[in-house]
């Protein structure tokens, strides 16, 4: 595939433009105006393609940008430092006419629908394809009922929550943008965000985020488009078996969660956008011989401390003229583990995350200002298969459910988190007070001591790490900073291999997104899932064409 599915259109980019602390858009254009002698009659059309805040000299903080320039004239402006001629690319699904439903096809089916999800979703509806998504969740407008009532009483309900429900995992999130790929797929994830209600900046920073509260207008938003090209949404819908004839999908069987109701659904496909959390479904799928592999992940707690002291230790005298700031830090350990932060939420809060009942799990969350007083992050350690007991490929579930047992014990058997002072996390010690930086977790905490939840080759890696880590922002290995436990679901415990097809071993199973291994993050999940879409699409063309 790669670029087939995309158009271009000619432009110039210029690079490494510096300006000061406080500037605007209009201060930007006539800097580069300036600095390339172009007549602002000249440009046809000007946009910002990327902002960075360069802080490696704490005494001259300055804004970095990339813009993108259409031009009357290009030639003058070729092969001058800093300025690329490229092709603005707009991604586009080639549609497949007429689609409609016969005895051999029917019409695909995505479960889950977090990011993956969605923009598989999306992708087919663009195409033509009528998908329905199954969604064992509630729809985000209740969803977001049964997760701040769960903030408030502590009552869990175990399919509608931080982890699931329309949006999947990244609705009640910091919303962080960030990835590790680069993908032409990427704009479009952008677009598409922009058009259903975030800011346009978010296709431009170098460290994009949208914030929970924005989040969720966007996932109806997103979900309004894909109904409007002829795609349903199924809520409270869940996968509970995958029947199929010589090695290819025939049906899936569903429970109606609200009606306790099962039924069928005939489908040529199935896209298992189910993220990282689904453990019974994972039980499902090994159960029905869809091949599975164990994999490294990582666990750990979350870590606060003031967000005012973050910004003096990476901004130094800019820190109250700048965005709440970010950091990510990582260090190897003398036991040869790797350990490092995940997830920063600067302005924000740690959220209750657990999708099980008497397990405890906690993540970040922040709202589109991140102005709250504390910074956390998830400070992980990697986990590697042979750490797991026994042989099943689901080892890693079960490592990770003990876990969040012992979480939920220490915490009081309620639901509240289990708190400590790094202080005293280093010495064994249940905490007996609160210093400077006060706990956010949204639904109360315990003091306990977070020693007693994991087996002492992560203690004593959290231990030497965070010391570490302070050598690389001051205070951070402080006494009072808080430590939130457990972390224990940053990314999936297995992975579900796909061939040359996109298929796991059984024909029409597309595995997609977080929970097969494919992504980490809502980015590299929504990238995934439009990669899928692409898939599922030369499918049904080679289908239709038989
Ligand atoms: P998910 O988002 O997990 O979606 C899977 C969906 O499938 C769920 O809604 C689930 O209910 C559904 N499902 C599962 N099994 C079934 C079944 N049998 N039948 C029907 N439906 C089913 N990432 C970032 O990049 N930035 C962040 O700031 C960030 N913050 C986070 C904060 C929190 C609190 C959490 C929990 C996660 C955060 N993440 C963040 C991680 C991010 O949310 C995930 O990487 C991303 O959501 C994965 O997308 P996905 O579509 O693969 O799976």
């Amino acid at each position: 595939f790669n670029k087939k599915n995309v158009r271009g259109k000619e432009m110039l980019k210029i690079n490494n433009i510096k300006m000061p602390v406080k500037h605007n858009e209009n201060d930007l254009k006539n800097v580069v105006c300036k600095l390339y002698k172009i007549n602002k009659n000249e440009i046809k059309s000007f946009e910002i393609a990327g902002q960075a805040i360069d802080a490696r000299k704490k005494n001259n903080v300055v804004f970095v940008y990339a813009v993108n320039i259409e031009l009357e004239n290009k030639k003058k402006f070729e092969n001058i430092k800093n300025i690329k001629k490229f092709e603005k690319q707009i991604y586009s699904i080639s549609k497949i006419e007429n689609f409609s439903e016969n005895e051999k096809i029917k019409r695909p089916v995505v479960v889950g629908s977090g990011p993956a999800g969605i923009f598989a979703g999306l992708v087919m509806a663009e195409a033509g394809l009528k998908p329905i998504i199954i969604e064992q969740g509630k729809n985000v407008d209740e969803r977001k009922k049964d997760v701040y009532n769960f903030f408030k009483t502590r009552k869990l309900n175990k399919y509608s929550n931080v982890q699931f429900g329309e949006g999947g995992a990244g609705t009640f999130s910091d919303g962080k943008l960030n990835t590790n790929t680069n993908n032409f797929r990427m704009q479009k994830i952008y677009d598409e965000l922009i058009l259903a209600g975030a800011e346009k900046k978010i296709s431009y920073m170098s460290k994009p985020h949208i914030g929970t509260d924005k989040l969720i207008g966007i996932m109806k938003n997103i979900r309004k488009k894909i109904e409007s090209l002829g795609g349903e949404y199924r809520f409270c819908t869940k996968l509970t078996k995958i029947n199929y004839e010589n090695n290819k999908l025939k049906e899936i069987e569903v429970e109606d969660l609200e009606n306790e109701k099962k039924y069928t659904v005939s489908t040529n496909i199935a896209v298992l956008a189910i993220g990282h959390s689904a453990r019974e479904t994972f039980y499902m799928l090994n159960e029905q011989k869809v091949q599975m592999e164990r994999k490294i992940f990582s666990v750990g707690v979350r870590i606060e401390h003031k967000q005012s002291m973050i910004n003096r230790a990476q901004y130094g005298k800019f820190a109250d003229k700048l965005p709440s700031a970010e950091y990510k830090l990582n260090v190897k350990t003398s036991n040869g583990r790797g350990v490092y932060t995940f997830c920063m939420c600067p302005g924000g809060v740690v959220v209750p995350s657990a999708s099980e009942e008497n397990r405890l799990v906690v993540n970040g969350m922040s709202y589109s200002k991140r102005n709250l007083e504390n910074a956390n992050s998830a400070i992980l350690v990697n986990v590697f298969p042979d750490d797991f007991e026994g042989n099943s490929v689901l080892a890693g579930i079960e490592f990770q459910r003990k876990l969040e047992e012992k979480a939920f014990i220490l915490g009081g058997s309620d639901y509240k988190a289990p708190v400590q002072l790094f202080g005293d996390f280093l010495n064994n010690k249940v905490s007996k007070k609160l210093g400077n930086v006060k706990p956010s977790y949204l639904a109360d905490y315990k003091f306990a001591d977070l020693n007693q939840i994991f087996p002492e080759y992560i203690n004593s890696s959290l231990k030497e790490g965070i010391t570490l880590m302070d050598k690389k922002i001051k205070g951070f290995a402080n006494y009072d900073a808080i430590l939130t436990g457990v972390e224990s679901r940053s990314s999936s415990p297995v992975k579900i291999p796909r061939n040359e097809k996109f298929f796991a071993n059984i024909e029409g199973i597309m595995p997609c997104g977080e929970g097969a291994g494919y992504a980490g993050g809502i980015m590299s999940a929504a990238v995934d899932g439009v990669k899928c879409a692409e898939f599922v699409v030369e499918y049904f063309k080679d289908l239709m064409s038989k």
